[in-house]
């Protein structure tokens, strides 16, 4: 009986155990697949609503900056064309286009937004169910503060405005107040889900004492910045999350990476994409998350008018196959197809906004449209691929006339689109250019003044007939602005054939 009753607890014993294994066993798969639920939610939680086949979410960068158009522009005709595709968020970058107050009140540009438009602006972008993600440049393209002389003490280098010393004392003060302004802009908008914080370009690094005293690498130093400025986001917005450009990352040594609290952003905006599936890969392990960038506009030459279709297309196309080729676990977050005004904060304004709208419609059916399933290598190259998966598409956001025009530098006059009177006049440019320096001066049969007269007045024509156009988008200033540049590059080319004439001249009598 007792060894019944020894077998029965036994068996009723092992029975509990093995229904506590089994129990173990249901909630570790419970929680296994929770946890994978709850992985892939998170991961595929867009920012507003789902879209590409590749990507949650697809962004695309607003700068504000050098020739800012108007909002009004922007916000019926730019707005619209972004809604087409399903365009989720937009990156706003603003450097001295933010009407700042107080102490900073002198970095705004004269020609700065006012609060009222960019809110009018932002209620449109949130309505046509987009979010705004305000990028803060934070290290370097500090130009538009550190060339004001109040503020010069704080560069890393006195002659380089574009890096911020992090370890002067005045440095943080000034950076917070920026970050607080815009932040606080931001928050009475709405929830801020993402700030961008730029983090590119910091040029000079550990290069003044102060730096250098601290006996830390320059990795060291930039990511002990970072890690201070994401801290300010945090303390000010504790909900908001922090991307920032890898550019100063890559390649660094692995062992003295420390795990920032921030999504880091590859960019890449050439035609060939070096960025492997591998080293992607790797990021998540080093950041909370990771995207990719590419150029829509301002990678073509920093003296560039209209971006090159060929190369911002391959761009586009490249990262396309390297995402293509990835896990789906694996994949960034999103893409940012990025469109700066210009190089950098003294060079020319290149590409305006208005003239890279066929570039922004041909990369966002490229990026919302791809296809992971499409067999790549059926695909001989970019041609073959745009013709069979990407035209028969385009034609519904532009109306393109000539197959391949897109792919010739004249080809903005076989399009339709927001800007084709700005483009098609624009480019009269390049023919007056070409006019002035061939011109046989030497062959003009008539008086050679006379001559000079109607070129002159060929050029003033030029900038009437652009100026026009142009004002349709620009506020007057900004638009006279951004003119000079070509017409004083003009009467640089008509001086220069004219003091050669003289000098002719001058020779013929003295012989
Ligand atoms: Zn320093």
């Amino acid at each position: 009986m007792q060894r019944l009753l020894s077998i029965s607890i036994k068996t009723n014993s092992s029975v509990i155990l093995k229904r506590i294994k089994l129990k173990k066993k249901r909630n570790f798969f419970l929680c296994f697949f929770a946890c994978l639920v709850f992985y892939f939610l998170y991961k595929a939680t867009p920012l507003t609503d789902p879209h590409s086949p590749l990507f949650h979410n697809v962004i695309v960068h607003l700068d504000l900056k050098g020739a800012p158009l108007k909002l009004v522009y922007l916000q019926t005709n730019f707005l619209r064309f972004l809604t087409m595709f399903r365009v989720n968020a937009i990156l706003v970058e603003y450097e001295d286009m933010f009407p700042f107050t107080a102490k900073l009140i002198n970095v705004s540009s004269p020609h700065c937004y006012g609060k009222l438009t960019l809110k009018r602006f932002f209620d449109a972008v949130f309505f046509s169910n987009m979010d705004v993600i305000p990028l803060i440049q934070t290290f370097g393209n500090l130009e538009y503060l550190f060339k004001h002389p109040e503020l010069a003490h704080l560069r890393e280098n006195p002659g380089s405005a574009d890096t911020i010393c992090p370890n002067h004392p005045g440095s943080m003060k000034v950076l917070k107040n920026v970050i607080v302004q815009i932040m606080d802009f931001h928050k009475k908008l709405g929830p801020i889900q993402y700030v961008h914080i730029g983090g590119n370009e910091a040029l000079h690094i550990n290069e003044c004492d102060r730096c250098r005293k601290t006996n830390m690498s320059r990795l060291a130093q930039y990511q002990k910045h970072i890690q201070t400025v994401v801290s300010i986001i945090k303390e000010h917005s504790p909900n908001t999350k922090v991307m920032m450009w890898d550019n100063l990352l890559r390649g660094a040594n692995k062992d003295e990476i420390v795990k920032l609290p921030v999504e880091i952003v590859v960019w890449e905006g050439e035609p060939e994409v070096k960025a492997t599936p591998s080293e992607l890969t790797e990021l998540m392990t080093h950041y909370n998350d990771y995207w990719v960038a590419s150029s829509y506009k301002c990678a073509d030459g920093e003296a560039s008018l209209f971006p090159i279709m060929e190369q911002r297309f391959k761009n586009h196309y490249n990262w396309m196959r390297v995402v293509a080729s990835m896990p789906a676990l694996d994949r960034p977050k999103g893409i940012i197809l990025t469109g700066p005004a210009r190089y950098r904060h003294s060079a020319p304004v290149c590409e305006l906004l208005p003239i890279s709208i066929p570039s922004i419609a041909l990369n966002l059916v490229t990026v919302t449209s791809f296809d992971a399933q499409i067999n790549l290598n059926r695909t001989k190259d970019w041609k073959q691929y745009y013709f069979e998966h990407i035209h028969p598409y385009l034609g519904n956001y532009i109306n393109i006339e000539s197959l391949f025009s897109l792919f010739k530098r004249d080809g903005y006059c076989h399009a339709q689109y927001l800007g084709t009177e700005i483009a098609d006049n624009l480019r009269l440019f390049y023919g007056i250019e070409d006019g002035l320096k061939n011109y046989d001066v030497q062959g003009y049969p008539g008086n050679k003044t006379e001559l000079f007269t109607k070129m002159n007045n060929t050029i003033e024509r030029y900038r009437a007939k652009v100026l026009t156009d142009l004002l349709e988008v620009f506020k007057e200033e900004v638009a006279k602005d951004y003119l000079s540049y070509f017409v004083e590059h003009l009467n640089q080319i008509l001086n220069e054939r004219m003091i050669q004439e003289e000098k002719l001249l001058h020779l013929n009598n003295t012989m």
